[in-house]
């Protein structure tokens, strides 16, 4: 696999635009736990994604658990993920 995405990383089999990209499903609970698991490997390897990775494991724990994010509504992590995300993804491609 020599494949290049600019600001990209490939940690885990996922790029980070894919951890973006699977970022609601993982936020409504529709995401197997195979796939779980893919995601936090990634978020676990690198080094953009583990930048905000504490947050995004709350996130996950607490839906794991079944209790929902403790501060804030779904749809507002998953803006505030999505656009932290993008905005390190912007500073990286940008140098
Ligand atoms: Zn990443």
């Amino acid at each position: 696999m020599s494949q290049e995405r600019p600001g990209q990383r490939l940690v885990g089999d996922l790029w980070c635009e894919d951890v973006l990209a699977v970022l609601s499903d993982l936020v409504d609970g529709e995401l197997g736990s195979e796939v779980q698991d893919r995601v936090r490997a990634h978020v676990a390897g690198c080094d953009e994604c583990s930048r905000f990775g504490e947050e995004f494991a709350r996130v996950i724990r607490a839906l794991r658990e079944g209790l929902g994010p403790a501060e804030e509504p779904g749809p507002n992590v998953e803006a505030r993920l999505a656009s932290r995300l993008a905005s390190v993804l912007e500073k990286r491609s940008g140098r």
